[in-house]
C-alpha cells in the first residue's frame, strides 16, 4: 500500500503526449487553451461613452450648451467639441474629439438644439481607449481552462479560433457478474450498474472525451476481450470492479497479460484502497474499486487531475473552509479518509453516510472532507478545509 501523496507524485510523473487543435470559439468552453493569448487591439478601441448624455468638456462653465452632432453607436464623430458645444451620444458612442465627459441625460434638459445642465456630478463617464486591454497585452495563459469569461476574452480581442489541447479518449468499462443495466429486471441477487453512468458523467465533467462504456462479467477472457477493444480506440480506459482481494477480482492480472506495468495497486485512502494505474506506452488504466463512493472518489482524487494534465492544465482543486458543525472520531488511522459533507456558509456538516456503497449520501454532498492519516478526532468547531463535489 502506498501514500496519497506518493500515488500523486506516480501520476505526475507518468509521461503523457499533449496534443493540440484550433476550435471556433463555440467549442471553447472547458477546454485547456495551448496558446498564449496577446491582443493585437486595445479595449475599448477608442474612448467610449459610459451613458446616455452630452459630451464636453471638462470645466466648461457655460450656461447653455449646442448641441452640434448626435452620435450612436457605431458611428465615427464628424465635429470637434468647443467650448460652449456639446455632443449628444449614446452609451458606446465614441466620445469625440475634444470632448472629455459625459454628462447623463437624467442630468439635461434639451430644448431648441441646446443642452442645459439641471445638476451637477463627478463621474467622467468615459472609458479610456485602452484602458482595459492595452495591444499587446497577454490577456490568457496558455494551460488555463476556458470558463465563460475567457471565452468572452477571446471573442473581445478579436479570435475566432483558439489552439486547444485534445481531450484524452476515455473508455468506461464496468465489471461485475451481478451488475445489470438499468431499465431491465434485477433477481434477488443483482444490483443495477451505476458506475457505468456516474464515471461517464465525470469523465464528461472533466473535459475529457468518453469514446464509450460498456459492463462485463467477471470472467478473465471476456474482460481481457473488452479492455483490447476499449484500448484499439481510447487513450484511457477506467475499469470499475475487480481490483480487491476476491476470487473473481481478475483486472490486475488481466492488465498485466496484457503487457501493462502496474505502478501501484494499493492506497492508503478510505474509500478507494483497492486503486490500480497501469500504464503502457501513452495509454493508460485506472481500475477503481466497483463500490459507487468509491469509484467516484477515486476518480475526483486521481482520475480527473490526471486528465487535465494530458489536457496541459495543472489541477489546483479548490479548498473551501468552515468550521465542523460537529465533532468526527474515528478508530483506524492508517487511510486518509475522504467523507461526504455538506458545506453551507462557512459551516460543514457531516451527512448520515453508512460506507462506501452509499451514493445516495453523495447527492446531498456538496464537498469531500478529508480526515489525514495518523488524526483519530476533528473536534466540534474545528476550522476544516473541504473539496467541492
Ligand atoms: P468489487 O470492487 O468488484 O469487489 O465490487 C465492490 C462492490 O461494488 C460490490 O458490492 C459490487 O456489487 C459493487 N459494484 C461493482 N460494480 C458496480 C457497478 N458498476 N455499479 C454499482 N455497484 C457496483
Ligand atoms: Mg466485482
Amino acid at each position: 500500500m502506498i501514500l496519497f501523496k506518493d500515488a500523486q507524485k506516480i501520476l505526475d510523473d507518468t509521461p503523457v503526449k499533449t496534443e493540440t487543435e484550433m476550435v471556433g470559439l463555440d467549442k471553447v468552453l472547458g477546454r485547456i487553451l495551448a496558446q498564449d493569448v496577446i491582443s493585437t487591439i486595445n479595449m475599448p478601441p477608442f474612448n467610449k461613452s459610459a451613458m446616455d448624455g452630452y459630451a464636453l468638456i471638462s470645466g466648461d462653465k457655460s450656461e447653455r450648451f449646442e448641441i452640434i452632432e448626435t452620435i450612436p453607436a457605431g458611428k465615427v464623430p464628424q465635429k470637434k467639441v468647443r467650448k460652449g458645444e456639446c455632443a449628444k451620444v449614446m452609451t458606446g458612442g465614441i466620445v469625440p474629439e475634444g470632448a472629455d465627459r459625459v454628462i447623463k441625460t437624467e442630468l439635461t434638459v434639451e430644448k431648441g438644439g441646446f443642452m442645459t445642465m439641471t445638476g451637477e456630478e463627478t463621474n467622467k463617464n468615459v472609458c479610456t481607449a485602452g484602458e482595459d486591454i492595452q495591444k499587446g497585452d497577454r490577456v490568457l495563459d496558455k494551460g488555463i481552462r476556458i470558463r465563460p469569461q475567457e471565452a468572452g476574452v477571446l471573442a473581445s480581442v478579436g479570435l475566432a479560433r483558439v489552439k486547444v489541447y485534445q481531450k484524452p479518449r476515455v473508455g468506461v468499462l464496468s465489471t461485475g457478474t451481478e451488475i445489470v443495466s438499468p431499465g431491465k429486471n434485477i433477481n434477488p441477487s443483482q444490483i443495477y450498474d451505476s458506475n457505468s453512468y456516474s464515471l461517464s458523467a465525470q469523465v464528461l465533467r472533466s473535459g475529457a472525451e468518453l469514446s464509450g462504456y460498456k459492463m462485463v462479467r467477471d470472467k478473465p477472457d471476456k474482460i481481457r476481450k473488452a479492455v483490447s477493444d476499449f484500448l484499439s480506440q481510447c487513450d484511457v480506459l477506467i475499469i470499475s470492479g475487480g481490483v480487491s482481494m476476491g476470487d473473481y477480482d481478475y483486472v490486475p492480472s488481466v492488465l498485466k497479460k496484457l503487457g501493462f506495468k502496474l505502478h501501484f495497486e494499493k492506497v492508503a485512502i478510505k474509500p478507494g484502497k483497492p486503486t490500480v494505474f497501469a500504464s503502457k506506452g501513452y495509454q493508460y488504466v485506472f481500475g477503481v474499486p466497483g463500490n459507487p463512493v468509491s469509484s467516484f472518489v477515486v476518480f475526483e482524487l486521481f482520475v480527473r487531475p490526471f486528465f487535465l494534465r494530458m489536457m496541459g492544465h495543472k489541477y489546483e482543486p479548490l479548498w473551501i473552509s468552515g468550521l465542523l458543525e460537529k465533532g468526527i472520531q474515528r478508530r483506524k488511522t492508517h487511510r486518509d479518509s475522504y467523507i461526504p459533507v455538506e458545506h453551507k456558509k462557512g459551516s460543514i456538516k457531516t451527512l448520515p453516510y453508512h460506507g462506501s456503497a452509499h451514493i445516495h449520501a453523495l447527492t446531498k454532498a456538496n464537498a469531500l472532507l478529508c480526515i489525514p492519516r495518523g488524526e483519530k478526532e476533528f473536534k466540534t468547531g474545528k476550522k476544516v478545509h473541504v473539496r467541492p463535489i
